[in-house]
């Protein structure tokens, strides 16, 4: 996840044949956007570039999205794009799979992860940079031995998020009471997200006691995500989000085909299903509740003509 190169250069092949991406669904009526995604991810499909991948979007009903940094480079690349491309706003952040990683490089004294989190301190200062994320705690990649290096750092995290006041962006990987207590004992940020949320009801009720956000992926329509489906029920309907988690957790029907921003009707059809929603509403409170997290996508002016391959 280190290599910023646009995805025309990042394509992997499967036995040397690519995965195609999927056909368009039905496009929205009222416009929704993707709170989290990784645009500069291709993951076996064949490439999109990101103008592409916002004109299939809008083309759709997604009126934008937050294009997702998960450590140094990808985060620089982030707040770039975004300044430059009025359909993207960034979140900025070091995942916590590369924590233990870079404070390691940097032997004991751990300034591989200081000098990281100084960048991102820095990014969190540009207008189109509106949240801080993805950040928080990995449990199921991440051992025994590097849970001190994702602690730090998801506490820093919170600290620039708090200080820039930007939302945050939680990755929470089987580590849902650490993430509760960590969130608890240092003061959550006022807009606080829990990105691909992965909980059940009982996480889903505490986190709207709180007043956090849960943000559900594709994963929400698999056949065994009961768990999920019951924390949507018990979610207030203005802390609700939708996201894709691009290029990964393609929503059903489409398993196994890679994911991108396109493909969020089909999540947003199947969450208003489950609450028993008007679909046209629903909608309109997706948008808003995405707006009040990040701020408008049209607040601040980018910086020149978006170009059709934002890794240039
Ligand atoms: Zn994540
Ligand atoms: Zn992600």
């Amino acid at each position: 996840m280190s290599d910023p190169s646009p995805a025309h250069l990042r394509t992997r092949s499967d036995g040397g044949r690519a995965v195609e991406y999927p056909p368009a669904p039905e496009p929205l009526r009222v416009a929704v956007y993707d709170n989290h995604t990784h645009l500069e991810i291709a993951d076996g499909a064949l490439p999109l570039d990101v103008h592409e991948h916002l004109e299939r979007a809008a083309s759709v009903g997604i009126a934008g999205a937050v294009q997702v940094g998960t450590d140094v480079a990808t985060s620089i690349w982030s707040a770039e794009v975004a300044a430059r491309e009025p359909r993207l706003l960034a979140a900025v952040a070091l995942h916590p799979n590369e924590a233990p990683e870079l404070e390691a490089s940097a032997g004991v004294s751990g300034t591989g992860l200081d000098d990281a989190l100084a960048v991102i301190d820095e990014l969190a200062a540009r207008p189109r940079v509106r949240a801080i994320g993805e950040t928080g705690l990995d449990f199921f990649r991440t051992g025994e031995d590097g849970r001190g290096a994702q602690f730090r750092s998801f506490e820093a995290h919170i600290d620039i998020a708090k200080r820039h006041g930007l939302a945050l962006q939680i990755h929470d990987r089987d580590a849902h009471d650490e993430v509760v207590s960590t969130l608890r004992r240092v003061g959550a940020p006022e807009r606080t997200v829990f990105h691909c949320f992965s909980g059940g009801e009982e996480l889903a009720r505490l986190a709207a006691d709180e007043g956090w956000y849960l943000s559900f992926a594709g994963n929400v329509t698999f056949k065994n995500a009961e768990n999920l489906r019951e924390a949507l029920r018990v979610a207030p309907s203005d802390r609700i989000l939708v996201e894709t988690d691009a290029p990964y957790l393609t929503p059903v029907p489409l398993r196994g085909r890679p994911n991108a921003p396109y493909l969020v009707p089909h999540t947003v059809r199947f969450m208003a299903e489950v609450l028993g929603a008007d679909l046209d509403e629903f909608c309109e409170q997706l948008a808003a509740n995405t707006v009040a997290v990040y701020g408008s996508w049209q607040d601040e002016p980018v910086i020149g003509p978006a170009e059709a391959d934002a890794g240039a």
